[in-house]
């Protein structure tokens, strides 16, 4: 077995990546009343400047860029991100503290933080900074719609991700048997996506019969059983990029209850996936499935969002959902994943990976999507 195995970085255009992201902020006409913004979040920092450790602070003005991270992660740093000068916070220093002569030495009187940091947060940074008359006020910091539309480099490590999902969907075919237990499954498939030298983006979920019914069900000790949907939701990190799919299989041979269900969500998908394209707004693509859904009377059971944005992380932003106004661009990668969960009976989930194209939009898992009939 060959290991595509980790560490053979995708090199990215990172300064181009900041440079837009000062354009947004700073450029004219100018949006935003500050002379810097602090960008937190391991996948921002990562798509922002290469660093794939867990903790570091960006800060950003119009002219300067500077690195604030831990002792842990100095080195690395300095290999990840060797453009972007950084500071070392001492060892018992809290970040915030560490930030103050920093922003002094950059002339910085008020500083932007995403209002998606917590409130201790701000008022931990509020504390340390108003001695030296530095204000911290929320501003929006827009990385995670940059990050909503893929440049063609970022593709290469997707289909990559998406890649080993399908395999290990391949792989784990002859465990849908009657006895073989839930957990195994999980295992065998973490396994499987760890011996290619990727990690699992999420935690898999296996689940079958009646906890089919369940979307986020935990595998359990449970033996599959003849009549059981089993529904295996797994996916991929290669590279700092993730995928995501689902499939439902029946064990033994498909009633005609399991093929009326089943039947309906793969209808759903595939015309949810039809009408993806440029310009359409999230929400119509999501009415479609629940459309197709209420059709065969199972609208009710269709409790989630149709799907969302993979990238970075596995829900990379905005998708597919009935509160979703923003519109669809080429270069997006979406899961579209319907479900239907009948409680006591089982459920189905399907969900496939696709990137919006000029025209439409390309699918990108390749794991076969009609009923399959397992372990007779
Ligand atoms: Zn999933
Ligand atoms: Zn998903």
């Amino acid at each position: 077995m060959v290991s595509q195995h980790q560490g053979q970085a995708v090199r990215l255009d990172y300064p181009a990546r900041r440079q837009r992201l000062r354009e947004k902020l700073f450029g004219a006409p100018r949006k935003t009343p500050v002379d810097a913004v602090l960008v937190t979040g391991a996948p921002n920092l990562h798509y922002l400047t290469g660093f794939t450790g867990s903790f570091a602070w960006l800060v950003l003005t119009p002219s300067a860029e500077h690195l604030l991270t831990s002792g842990i992660y100095e080195t690395q740093i300095a290999a990840e991100a060797p453009d972007i000068p950084c500071t070392r916070i001492p060892v018992g220093v809290e970040p915030p503290v560490a930030l103050r002569p920093l922003l002094q030495a950059l002339g910085v009187r008020m500083l932007g933080v995403d209002p998606s940091n917590s409130l201790s947060f701000f008022k931990g940074l509020r504390r340390a900074l108003r001695k030296e008359g530095i204000a911290v006020r929320p501003v929006p910091i827009p990385v995670d719609s940059l990050r909503l539309v893929k440049e063609a480099s970022e593709l290469e490590p997707i289909r990559a991700a998406v890649a080993i999902a399908d395999a290990t969907f391949q792989h784990i075919l002859r465990l849908f048997q009657p006895e073989v237990s839930e957990w195994d499954i999980a295992m065998e498939i973490d396994f499987y996506i760890r011996r290619q030298g990727a990690y699992p983006a999420f935690e898999t979920i296996v689940a079958s019969g009646p906890n089919s019914a369940l979307p986020h069900a935990h595998p359990t000790e449970r033996r599959l059983q003849r009549g059981d949907f089993v529904t295996v939701d797994f996916g991929a990190r290669l590279n700092g990029y993730c995928s995501d799919i689902t499939r439902t299989v029946v064990i033994g041979k498909a009633s005609p209850e399991h093929k009326r269900v089943y039947n309906a969500v793969l209808e759903a998908l595939e015309r949810s996936i039809a009408a993806i394209r440029p310009g359409r707004r999230g929400k119509q693509i999501d009415a479609i499935a629940r459309e197709t859904l209420a059709k065969h009377g199972l609208a009710d059971y269709f409790g989630h969002s149709l799907g969302h944005s993979i990238g970075l992380t596995v829900h990379d932003g905005r998708g597919f959902s009935p509160r979703e106004k923003g519109k669809l661009e080429a270069g997006m990668v979406l899961t579209v994943e319907p479900g239907v969960y009948i409680p006591g009976f089982g459920g189905v989930r399907i969900e496939q990976d696709v990137l919006v194209t000029e025209t439409g939009c390309e699918v990108l898992s390749q794991s076969p999507v009609q009923l399959m009939e397992m372990g007779e």
